[in-house]
Formats: structure tokens, sequence, C-alpha cells
């Protein structure tokens, strides 16, 4: 990000303030020396202001798009680094200069001549990092698998990053809009799940929060509003929850703190989406935690105990016991959670964790490091860093794909399995049996036929939850195929099918070469490797493998060889009589598209100007926030921000995101759909037609009212001018008797 956020300073506003400026600037380092107090040792200080100076002179004529000098910057991510990861003096003195490679005069050589060869070490990762993003996606993809490498070899790396990140989020405001949300999107593309995968908790919930501000700009502040209008009811109803429960664990003896505290804004959201409620219907919209004192050896037992004093005055739902205690989460997370029924019928999630295991959910994998010493758990960190290792390192494609792998099998959730022996595996959320074959060893995923699971057999492809015991079946018949590929989540395991089928594609690929060398002599060539170029060139295929495998399983004959000129050992393909044409299409650009930092396009009244289309996922009307993506072939497609995709495209081709904006228009009219579902009464389907079209003059585009039992669902396709039409016809619907709920559908799934 630094480029772009870096101005340069004009000599009279940086001079008129310059004393108090400095004086702010060594108030802020102060700060940070007392916050890394605790963990000075002799001659750090020395080190620390060394690094300060450095910083401070580097970034001296830089000043950030606020206005404010750039080393607020550095020292903001160093007190991040300090006070909300937990990490030491070394990653401070990194967290001063991380910027300073990529933005200044001073190069990695004074780093290491002043600081020696670690901390260089961890600012040329970050160095490398800060270039991910800007540049075109498979490069993007190449970077990326660079910083894993260095993350697995120091995890700092990462770590310093995700501050940096967050300071950045913290200052999006003054950013341009579009590239506000490009950075967004990258948060919660990569970063927030990088920071939940390192258990660094409160800065993924964060950087989640933060991101949502930006993309789902409305949403959020409608979320936050009602939350702080039911803050008081809320308190209320904690503290009566809490009493009774505060005086059984005084009685018992323990030292404990406890405390409700509200959800995310991104997670409520979620949990709308996901159950299709209203903010009102999310019952849990705070959890309870128990935050005990316990040493160490007595530590599961005590969580237990208080686990059974909270379910003597409340009644636990059974289905929502988490035990992270006995099987703790491979990011380090351990702790006790249930769910509750509380006063007035509401169902309350309890969390029950220790101090320790507080620290580790929120500083993660430094505080994690810290315990390490006298526990005698397996380092799963350490595990997880030679998976990834594994995976970088017998893998060759590029591009998307890989850090799509790399999300679902690196960063998602995790489920633990058993093997018939009872041994405990971890693997990602929705891993197949396919994947539980793989994780095992290679040979035996690619002999694998079945399995049974909890002793019933079940397909290759049948997705495996927590606590399942799994048995492989296999049969040396078997091979791994092309539709494999669609059963597993794994790198571990799409990495082997792919190399299986590399191998067959080579041995199948041997015959096309005898049938290619033939058909050559006989127009009287010979088989040489520029020879065999012209023909795949000739095919427009991408490599002779390709060539060869696709010769010999008949799927290019060979006919057009007759065409060919021999000269010598060299033959010539023909020139191609046409040349398909890629923007020949109805879509067609007809002007080039403006770079993204020129003016915004305006669309509406002068849609004359740009052809462009609106995406079919998210059906886009004026006044939604949109953003322009710049596809192959079909120009400019209009997307929601809030589109299923968009975080995706944002986050990976940011450098085809065009911004735009809605022109004030009421000619055209588009096409958008509700869902209504209400209490079946006669006559209702005539009330909400008579308001469409009747009082609202809008035209309906199709209706279909299903009703059952008393209740009634209909959709309704309506052509809109714009997104206050819509509102206002959604609020007149709701004002009917009977009507529960009507949402607009965001794709066109129904
Ligand atoms: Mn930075």
């Amino acid at each position: 990000m630094q480029d772009d956020d870096i101005k340069p300073v004009s000599a009279s506003t940086y001079n008129l303030n310059e004393e108090q400026e400095n004086k702010e600037i060594v108030r802020h380092y102060r700060a940070l020396l007392r916050a890394l107090r605790p963990k000075i040792k002799k001659g750090d200080k020395e080190l620390l202001r060394t690094a300060f100076e450095m910083a401070t002179n580097a970034h001296k004529t830089m000043r950030r798009k606020s206005g404010e000098p750039y080393i607020f910057h550095p020292i903001a991510v160093a007190m991040i680094c300090v006070e909300e990861i937990g990490l030491g003096v070394r990653s401070t003195i990194c967290g001063l200069l991380h910027d300073t490679v990529e933005d200044t005069d001073i190069t990695l050589d004074d780093i290491k001549g002043e600081f020696g060869n670690e901390i260089a070490k961890i600012v040329d990762g970050l160095t490398k990092i800060s270039t991910v993003m800007d540049t075109n996606s498979s490069q993007q993809a190449e970077n990326f698998k660079k910083i894993l490498l260095t993350l697995t070899d120091d995890p700092r790396v990462i770590l310093i990053k995700l501050a940096d990140r967050l300071h950045n989020m913290r200052t999006l405001d003054s950013m341009k809009q579009e590239k506000q949300l490009k950075i967004a999107s990258e948060t919660i593309w990569v970063y927030a799940p990088l920071a939940h995968r390192m258990g660094l908790y409160n800065i993924k919930t964060e950087l989640e929060d933060l991101s949502m501000k930006y993309l789902e700009a409305d949403t959020y502040k409608e979320i936050a509003k009602k939350l702080s209008e039911t803050k008081r009811e809320r308190t209320k109803y904690i503290n009566e929850f809490i009493r009774p429960l505060k005086d059984k664990l005084t009685q018992a003896g323990f030292n404990f703190e406890i405390y409700g505290r509200p959800k995310s804004i991104h997670s409520i959201w979620n949990k709308i989406k996901k159950k299709g409620v209203s903010f009102e219907e999310v019952y849990d919209l705070f959890a309870i935690r128990v935050i005990l004192d316990a040493p160490i050896d007595k530590e599961k037992e005590d969580c237990w105990k208080v686990y059974s004093l909270v379910t003597d005055e409340y009644l636990p739902s059974p289905e929502r016991l988490r035990d992270w205690l006995s099987n703790p989460k491979s990011n380090g997370y351990e702790a006790l959670h249930t769910t509750v029924m509380g006063p007035q019928g509401k169902w309350v999630e309890v969390q029950i964790r220790t101090k320790r295991m507080n620290e580790i959910a929120e500083k993660g994998l430094a505080a994690h490091f810290k315990y390490k010493e006298g526990s005698h758990s397996e380092d799963r960190f350490d595990k997880w860093f030679m998976q990834i290792r594994e995976a970088l390192g017998n893998q060759d494609e590029g591009g998307i794909d890989f850090l799509q792998d790399f999300k679902t099998s690196f960063l998602a959730e995790e489920i633990y399995v058993y093997t018939p022996k009872g041994e405990v595996k971890m693997l990602p959320t929705n891993s197949s049996a396919l994947d539980f074959a793989f994780y095992i060893h290679t040979a035996i995923g690619s002999k694998c036929i079945g399995a049974k699971v909890n002793h019933k057999l079940v397909p290759i492809s049948h997705k495996l939850r927590s606590g399942d015991q799994i048995e492989i079946i296999t049969s040396n018949k078997q091979k791994p195929s092309e539709d494999w590929l669609n059963s597993v989540v794994t790198a571990k395991a799409k990495n082997s099918i792919k190399d299986a089928l590399r191998e067959e594609k080579k041995v199948i690929a041997e015959e096309g070469k005898y049938t290619l060398q033939r058909k050559l002599e006989g127009i009287g060539g010979v088989y040489n490797p520029y020879n065999v170029d012209q023909v795949m060139n000739y095919y427009k295929l991408g490599s002779q493998l390709d060539l060869l495998y696709r010769i010999a399983t008949k799927s290019i004959d060979l006919k057009e060889l007759k065409m060919f000129t021999v000269l010598g050992d060299k033959v010539e393909a023909p020139k191609p009589v046409v040349a398909p044409v890629e923007h020949n299409l109805e879509h067609a650009i007809t002007r080039p598209i403006p770079k993204k930092d020129s003016e915004l396009i305006i669309f509406g009244e002068s849609s004359d100007q740009i052809q462009y289309s609106l995406a079919k996922c998210c059906n886009p009307i004026p006044g939604d926030d949109v953003f322009g993506f710049v596809s192959t072939g079909k120009g400019l497609i209009i997307h929601r921000t809030t589109c299923p995709n968009a975080t995706q495209l944002l986050a990976n081709y940011g450098h085809r995101v065009v911004k735009t904006k809605w022109a004030k228009n009421k000619e055209i009219s588009f096409l958008t759909g509700l869902s209504i579902i209400g209490l079946d009464d006669v006559g209702v389907v005539n009330k909400i037609t008579n308001i469409i079209s009747g009082e609202l003059k809008i035209n309906i585009a199709a209706l279909t009212i299903e009703s059952k039992d008393g209740l009634f669902q209909g959709t309704i396709k309506v052509y809109v001018h714009d997104k206050d039409e819509l509102a206002n016809l959604v609020d007149r619907i709701k004002s009917l008797h009977g009507i529960q709920q009507v949402n607009r559908f965001d794709t066109e799934t129904v």
C-alpha cells in the first residue's frame, strides 16, 4: 500500500508544525518503549533507538494521505506488534523499519549492517509482501507463495504484516473509494483468515468488521445502530444472567472473571445471511465469558467444574457443546463452549477458559510460543508450517487456483476425525473420505475406492464431520481420475491427483509420439523438436505433452499436416486463414476503458459512452453500491459490492476494477426480485399486486405464490428504476397485514 499512501510534503506545511510534530513523534515512540519495557534487556534500548532514528530520518519527507507524517504509521505498527500480538524487541525493530526498504533510500545491506541477519531477513520478507497485491493476479499468487515460504521460515513476518494491515485498515478513511474496496476485499479474502489461522481472534474480528465497513457500508451502519440501540436492554439481561453464576463460582472458591461480550458486526451479519433471519431474531448477539485463574495442572478439571456449575443453573443444549480443551484447534485455541437456556427462554453461549488460554486466544502464535515450554502438546503450528512447505514444494500451477487451494486447505476451520486405531487427525472443513485417504498416505489415496465412516459404507466423495471414524477401502485396480479433483479440498490430495494424472498422460502421450513421427515422415519430414513445435503451434496447444496426448487419444487427426510445406529438415505450418478475434462480440467495448485512476465512469444517462452489462450473479439496480469489472470479451460488467463474487474479484483482479457510479435515470428500468413470506390471508395476492402495479405503477415480470399450512411464500420479479423505488416498494408491502418478511434476492437462483 506504500506508494499510494504517500504524498510528498510541501515545505511550508511541513515547517509550520515541525516542532510540534516532532514532539508528537517522540511521544508516540516513548509510549511504544513503555509498552515494551518488560521485554527490554541490556543493549536493546540502543538498538531500538537506532531503528527509530533510522526510520524517522528515512521517512522524513513523506506524509500519509491523512496528512500526518509517515513515521506515525511504522510506530503504530510496532505498537500493535507489542500490545496486541505480544511480540518482542526484534519484531518491534522490524515494525519500525518495515516500510524503509520499499519506500526510502535505505537498503537491506544497511539494515543488515546495523542490526544483523535475522532482522534483515524479516524486513526482506515484509518488503516482498508489500508489492504483492498491485500487480497482475498470477504474479500476485507467485508473490504470495514467496510470503508463505518466508512465513514458514519465520512466522514473525506474517505477524508484523498483519499488524501493518490492521493499521492500514484502521486508517483507510483517507483513501480513495476504489482503493478502499480493493484493500478491504484483500483483507477479508486473505488477511482475516490468516489472522484466524494464527490464532489472533481479536485482530481477525477487527479486520472483518473494518472490511465490512467499506464493502457493505449500509448494512454495517444499520447493524451498528441496532446494536447500540439495544445495548441497555442487553446489559440488563447479561447482568441478570451472570448474577447467580457469580455467587456459585465464588462459593466454590474460584478466582475468576465473568462478563458478556457482544459478537462482532460481521459475525452477526453472517448469521443473518446464513439463517435468513432479521437482526431481532439473531439470538446470540453476545456470549458470556468465564476466565479462570487456574494452575496449569488443574486447568481442564477446573473448566469442567465451572461447566458443571453453569449447567446446574441453566439447562445446556446437548448439541452445542464444544470441547477444545481435550482437542485444541490447530491454531492453538483452547476453551469449553456450551449454549444454555437463559432467563426469558433465550439461548446463551457460555465460553469457559483459563487466563493462559485467553491470552492464547487473543495473541495467538506469540503467546503460544511463550507457553510452549513445559506444555507437552506437540506443536501444532510447526505441523501446519510443515504441511504448507510440503504443498508449496510440489505444486507448479500458478494463478488464482493456488490462492483458492491455499484458502480451502490451510485457512479453513478444521474438523477432527479418527483412524480405525483411534488416532486423531485434523483436516480442513469440507474434507472428503478421499482427502482423508491422501492425508494418511499418497499410495492409499490413489487406490481408494470408498470408505467406512462409523462402520457405514460411503463413496469417496463423502464429506467428513468432526468425530467421524474412517476406514479406507482400497483396490489395486483403482487409479486417480480427473473427476476426483472435484471430491477433494486439501492441497495434498489435489497435488497427488494431479501428479498421477500427469504421469498417466505421459504414458499415453508416448503412443502419440509414434503416430506423429509416422505422419511427419509421410509428408517427407522428420520428427525433431522444431517440427513438433510447428505442429503444436498450429493446433494452438500449450505444450508438446498436450499435443502428443491429443494425438494418442485421437482428438487431433493430423489431416491438416498435408498443408504443411517441407524444407529440408524443417516443416512450416500454413498461415492461418481466419484468426479468431476475441472482442468481436456483441458486448464489445466501444471505447478504451479508462485507467482506474482517471475520471469515473457515469453510466445511465450517458450509457452510450461505454458498453456495460449487469452481472447476473447479483443483478444490481441504480442506487446500489457497485463497481465495474473489465472482463475479457464482455466489456465492463457491473457488480454490487455485496455480490458473493465481489471479494474474490476485487482481491484477485484489483487492476481490472473500475470505479463506477450511477447517474440519475428515469428511462431505464432494471429487473430485480423480492421474496415475501407471510400468513396466508384471503386476497393477499391481490393486495400485493394492487400496490405494485396499481399504486406504484411498477411493472411485474413474474409472480409466484405458494401457500402451505397457513403460511405463504412468494417471489416477485419487478422492473424498478433505482434503489429508492425498490425500498419504497418493500416498505409498502411490509406494511400489509400478515406480511412477515420481504427480502430482495441476491442471485438469479430463484
Ligand atoms: Mn506499512
